[in-house]
């Protein structure tokens, strides 16, 4: 690990002024990533802004047809909320099926989604439900969110404060698990919505993408069968030791199935 400073932050104001006035900042949130990172030396900030204690960050709440969750709520604490539970029990679902049990009571909502890792579980359900993140700048819809691998709308400095679940109809969440890690190797998220059928696909791509074709099949109703038969094209796919681009292309229609029932 490199020498860095380390700060704690005492609200979002001074999260964001320590992070402006460092030559180079990271945001602290449950380590997960972080640590690891510095550990291995993949990264050499100058400063790193601990997220931790800040209360305003933390929490579940329904506002209007929406639930929303801060930016430091941990995995654990969503999938346990008997709120998330009861109004979108596929995103209580997900979130139980993070990492193993320290990654889950330590990984917050809002550095999985920062970091915007391909396999990350979190972009499936923001894109399939058409989630808000909010930040301490502004508001950006889900579909305008997820820019590239590891890469995100977020600015220099942006601190995710929040996410806006809008509640759907129907949704459920299905993925093929990495026997090592638990990441997904594909995971797919269905949702209905007053907005219409989104479906939400995480894994397959070098970043979470919305499947189309599967949105326009399930417009009438969250039937599995509409989707038999719909092929997925493996063209810029990720291939890997755990899954050729051929066979992630395949597990998108079988999660997608599966996550409605089929
Ligand atoms: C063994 C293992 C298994 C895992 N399995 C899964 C899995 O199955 N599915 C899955 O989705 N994830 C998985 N993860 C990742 C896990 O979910 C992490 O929690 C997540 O990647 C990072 O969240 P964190 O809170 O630990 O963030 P940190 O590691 O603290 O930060 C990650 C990045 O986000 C930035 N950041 C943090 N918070 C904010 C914020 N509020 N605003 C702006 N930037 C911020 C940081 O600066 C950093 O760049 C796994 C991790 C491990 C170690």
């Amino acid at each position: 690990m490199y020498d860095f400073n380390y700060q704690r932050a005492s609200s979002i104001e001074d999260a964001a002024s320590k992070h402006a006035a460092a030559d180079d900042a990271r945001y602290l949130a449950g380590g997960m990533t972080m640590v690891p990172v510095l550990k291995q030396r993949l990264d050499q900030p100058s400063d790193v802004v601990d997220l931790g204690g800040l209360g305003d960050l933390t929490g579940i709440s329904e506002d209007g047809g929406a639930i929303v969750i801060g930016a430091m709520t941990t995995h654990h604490d969503v999938a346990t909320s008997d709120l998330v539970k009861s109004k979108i029990p596929a995103l209580a679902d997900l979130a139980g099926t993070i990492g193993d049990p320290m990654v889950r009571n330590r990984g917050t909502i809002g550095g999985s989604l920062a970091n915007n890792d391909p396999a990350a579980s979190y972009p499936a359900a923001v894109l399939g439900l058409g989630a808000t993140i909010r930040t301490n700048k502004r508001s950006i819809e889900a579909d305008d969110f997820f820019t590239g691998m590891f890469d995100t709308a977020l600015e220099e400095g942006e601190l995710i404060t929040a996410v806006s679940f809008p509640v759907p109809e129907q949704a459920g969440y299905k993925h093929f698990p990495n026997p090592a890690s638990r990441f997904p190797i594909v995971g797919a998220f269905v949702a209905k919505t007053g907005g219409g059928v989104r479906v939400g696909i995480t894994g397959a791509s070098p970043c979470a993408y919305r499947q189309s074709s599967f949105e326009d099949a399930l417009s009438g109703g969250l039937d599995p069968e509409s989707l038999k038969g719909i092929e997925v094209s493996s063209d810029g796919m990720n291939s890997d030791i755990h899954a050729s681009a051929e066979y992630r292309a395949h597990l998108v229609n079988v999660m997608a199935r599966r996550a409605i029932g089929g």
